[in-house]
């Protein structure tokens, strides 16, 4: 690079807490802006807002009704795979998708048309392991999917599908980003929330924001920026080029709750049962605590962005900051209802119930594609994710567009481009080997980021006989996800 040039990325979820790393590791001055504070000490608040409730890492699995969304997960999940270390499971194996029985009962051939998408997996990892080798992430691809015919200990099941789709801890996401944005030196801003972008005559940027309390306004001059705020990101663009082409946005307001298991658990690995009325995720995130969904009770409302102001509306505002009047009610709703799936939670009670905005191209919820990345201008992209899943496909496109924006500007060679993008992306994680070994150490920092992100801080803990687990698949890295499923039954198996 002939100049280091200096980035601003704004939002600190998963996509803008990538886009600083990757750019960091590219090479480029990283100054990241995050709205919220920390509550805890040595510990950023990074992940606070869509990204603390997240548990699935999608294969396609959850969308047989739409065989793009299943293609969009499974690259998605194939570059995940890639990237992420593997503590970000915590010990969690890969997710059952479950046809319910009731639903073939009231003729909805729901297992077929999950026999179909496994098809649709199958094909679309088979193609992109041709393309390149290094995507066999999941092993040979004639063994990539499996139907099995129940779980022990789920109720009302007709068939089980097992695909690569595993759930992730978002507290361990949030403590490797932590850690990745400190060791490399990213200048991050908490409690700065972005006002204004500019951009000025010399094609440079001008970001405003205030700092806590909207007491002090500052602006940070950039060569480029990222806008990763998820909603708001798309009014920033539209007010920067107010000529960007933006899809037609749908934000459904949605909830979702942690539960503790007084009762603990044997599965370490998320239940996925589909179709509404007769579905439920019950997504343990250790022995002791679960994420849980019901899709009736979760889809409170749907409306499309406005696509002048692309504000989020002042309904969805006001009960994002006072709370819903149903939440409360529809999270025993939830509860009550996945009791009859799942025996653990007969004793469960909700330990925190959220209100959360999924943004999505169609009004169906069944229907998940990717977004992408936007060049808003040159120098400026938008990135916002319909699914944590996508995070790291759309890193990659997000850093290949600043860096074209640097060979274009003359700052970086046309050849050394894909080098730099081609290193960035490598898993070269600056984690602590304590971590591994010494499981408390992680579990310490962990509990501050869920004290950060808002989240019961029981989400701290792996699940036990992870390390077992690890060590297992660690000693055979080209294990298929067959036979980390294999090792984890058989760890539970002997708890
Ligand atoms: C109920 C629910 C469950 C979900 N479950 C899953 C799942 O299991 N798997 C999956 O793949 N996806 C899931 N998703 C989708 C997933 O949560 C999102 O796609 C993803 O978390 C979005 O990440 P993000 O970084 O784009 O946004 P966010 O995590 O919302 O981050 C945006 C950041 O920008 C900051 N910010 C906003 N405005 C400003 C400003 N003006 N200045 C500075 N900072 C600002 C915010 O404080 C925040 O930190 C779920 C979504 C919902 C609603």
């Amino acid at each position: 690079m002939k100049r280091t040039e200096s980035h601003v990325v704004v939002g600190a979820g998963i996509a803008g807490c990538l886009a600083a790393i990757m750019r960091r590791r590219a090479g480029y001055e990283v100054t990241l802006l995050e709205r919220n504070g920390a509550r805890c000490t040595g510990a950023y608040p990074v992940c606070t807002q869509t990204s603390n409730i997240v548990s699935e890492n999608h294969s396609g699995a959850e969308y047989p009704f739409d065989p793009r969304s299943a293609r969009d997960c499974l690259d998605g999940r194939i570059e995940n795979e890639r990237l992420f270390p593997l503590l970000i499971f915590g010990g969690k194996t890969y997710s059952r998708i479950i046809a319910a029985q009731s639903m073939m009962d009231d003729g909805h051939d729901i297992i077929s048309q999950c026999r179909a998408n496994m098809e649709v997996i199958r094909s679309h990892y088979a193609r992109r392991c041709e393309q390149d080798p290094s995507n066999s992430v999941f092993g040979e691809p004639s063994s990539v999917c499996r139907e099995i015919s129940t779980v022990p200990g789920v109720e009302d099941a007709a068939s089980t599908f097992l695909t690569p789709q595993r759930g992730i801890n978002p507290v361990l996401v949030s403590t490797i980003l932590d850690w990745e944005l400190r060791a490399l030196g990213v200048d991050f801003r908490e409690d700065s929330e972005v006002t204004a972008v500019t951009r000025g005559e010399d094609g440079r940027y001008r970001v405003e924001y205030t700092t806590a309390d909207g007491a002090v306004e500052e602006h940070v001059v950039a060569d480029q920026i990222s806008l990763c705020t998820a909603t708001g990101a798309f009014g920033m663009a539209k007010r920067l080029n107010p000529a960007i082409v933006l899809p037609e946005v749908f934000m459904a307001l949605r909830a979702i709750l942690y539960v503790d298991l007084p009762d603990g658990t044997e599965k370490n690995f998320t239940c996925l049962k589909l179709e509404d009325s007769y579905g439920g995720m019950f997504s343990p995130l250790n022995d002791r605590c679960a994420m849980i969904y019901h899709p009736p009770a979760a889809h409170i409302m749907n409306v499309v962005m406005d696509p002048q102001m692309c504000n989020l509306p002042a309904k969805y505002a006001h009960y994002l900051r006072t709370g819903h009047p149903e939440l409360e009610q529809r999270a025993e709703w939830t509860l009550e209802r996945l009791r009859e799936f799942y025996p653990e939670l007969r004793r469960s009670r909700v330990l925190r119930a959220y209100l959360k905005v999924a943004v999505n191209t169609v009004p169906d919820s069944r229907v998940r594609r990717n977004i992408g990345v936007f060049r808003v201008l040159a120098g400026a992209t938008m990135t916002v994710l319909s699914k944590w899943t996508m995070c790291a496909m759309n890193t990659r496109r997000e850093l290949s567009l600043a860096l074209e924006h640097s060979v274009s500007s003359g700052n970086v060679a046309a050849g050394e481009a894909s080098d730099l993008l081609a290193q960035a992306m490598g898993a070269h994680w600056k984690l602590p080997p304590t971590w591994t070994s010494e499981p408390a150490t992680l579990t310490a920092q962990a509990r501050k980021h869920a004290v950060n992100m808002n989240v019961p801080e029981a989400l701290a803990q792996q699940f036990q006989g992870h390390r077992e687990a690890l060590m297992a698949v660690q000693s055979c890295p080209a294990a298929s996800y067959d036979a980390l499923d294999r090792v984890s039954v058989h760890n539970h198996a002997a708890q």
